[in-house]
């Protein structure tokens, strides 16, 4: 009875693949904990008549795994279920100690299924774009007027703490199929955690706390790698609801498998940055490596008039302005230009 609670809370009642995912997670005995969240440890030990060291060492190895939230991270009282599908999808995969791929095909075979295009519906009905493309500082460094909440390492620097944690969604891809085919989560982790993100974690033991410094050396191998940046769809340099940046592809992101699965445009889950990607023919190569590059198939080739030679073209309505073409383009002959207002990337 209680799998059907949680399943019901998140939103999936029929399952049987997220319900397996919760079996995998917890026995009979830590789910009825869970399904009687929110609550003090001496509320749920009251409810369940259970004893209250049973209670807190069950809610101890549920908080481990990402299944529930503490209140207070450091002196665990409180706890919650998880809020939804996409923060037990991420707590519970995002972590150094997530290494059975067993359990990873568990997630994939449920998200390929039901997950992916659910949540791709969900978020395109916000009615807000929670999430927006940050542009990668290499290819707006040297541009005039970069705000600074769309330059990376500055929002970075804004941050009192912050930490890195293996992807959720590249730890299923690692575990359960081919891997992905732009970096190794293996040699480094990705998802950077900010602020109560970044106290989540290292409380959590999921990742490591890193400094500024290392913070900042880790966005140039994040862009090298041809990944894109995201952040919170906010101008707030520092906001205590902002906790992660996610440094995405199109193989592995829940946001890319979302809009996938549910056939939406990407345009509907992730807002884009105010900037476009442009090409200087006289320069460019045709090499096509900034087609490979670009993960929201922006780039063509086209042969201009009176050449022999093709071209790359950008195609804007398609382009996020996210920077991963100018990073790996040798010739330097595409680059990004402001083409939206300050006041696009809301308060
Ligand atoms: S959303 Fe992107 S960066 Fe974040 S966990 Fe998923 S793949 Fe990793
Ligand atoms: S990477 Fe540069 S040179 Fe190569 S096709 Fe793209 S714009 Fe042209
Ligand atoms: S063309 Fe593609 S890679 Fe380049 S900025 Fe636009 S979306 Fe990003």
């Amino acid at each position: 009875m209680s799998y059907e609670v949680l399943l019901e809370r998140l939103g999936f009642s029929n399952s049987e693949r997220l319900r397996k995912i919760l079996e995998y997670l917890m026995d009979e005995e830590a789910a009825k904990v869970a399904a009687a969240l929110p609550g003090s440890i001496d509320e749920v030990s009251q409810k369940l008549g259970m004893d209250k060291k049973k209670v807190k060492e069950i809610l101890e190895d549920l908080f481990v795994k990402g299944v529930v939230f503490p209140r207070d991270f450091k002196n665990r009282e409180y706890f919650k279920f998880a809020r939804d599908l996409i923060q037990l999808h991420d707590a519970t995969l995002a972590s150094q100690k997530v290494n059975d791929p067993k359990f990873a095909k568990l997630w994939s075979d449920f998200m390929n299924e039901d997950g992916y295009k659910t949540l791709g519906q969900v978020l395109s009905m916000v009615g807000f774009k929670v999430w927006r493309v940050v542009p990668a500082y290499y290819a707006i460094k040297d541009l005039p007027d970069v705000l600074p909440h769309e330059n990376i390492k500055e929002l970075l620097r804004a941050q009192k703490r912050i930490a890195v944690v293996p992807c959720s969604c590249r730890n299923v891809t690692k575990l359960a199929s081919d891997g992905c085919r732009y970096t190794d989560e293996e040699r480094t982790w990705h998802c950077i955690q900010v602020g109560r993100g970044a106290d989540y974690v290292i409380e959590r033991g999921s990742g490591k706390e890193i400094s500024l410094e290392e913070a900042l050396k880790l966005i140039d191998e994040i862009e090298r790698d041809g990944l894109v940046h995201t952040w919170a769809n906010t101008s707030k340099m520092v906001d205590p609801k902002v906790t992660v940046n996610c440094n995405c592809c199109s193989d592995c992101c829940e946001f890319f498998l979302s809009a996938r699965y549910a056939e939406l445009g990407m345009l509907s889950i992730i807002e884009k940055s105010r900037y476009e990607a442009f090409v200087d023919v006289e320069k460019c190569t045709g090499c096509q490596t900034c087609i490979e590059r670009c993960h929201f198939d922006a780039i063509e080739l086209f042969k201009p008039e009176g050449s022999k030679k093709f071209k790359a073209k950008v195609i804007p309505e398609k382009c996020f302005g996210c920077g991963v073409c100018v990073v790996g383009c040798k010739q330097g002959a595409i680059k990004l230009k402001a083409v939206r207002p300050p006041e696009f990337i809301p308060p």
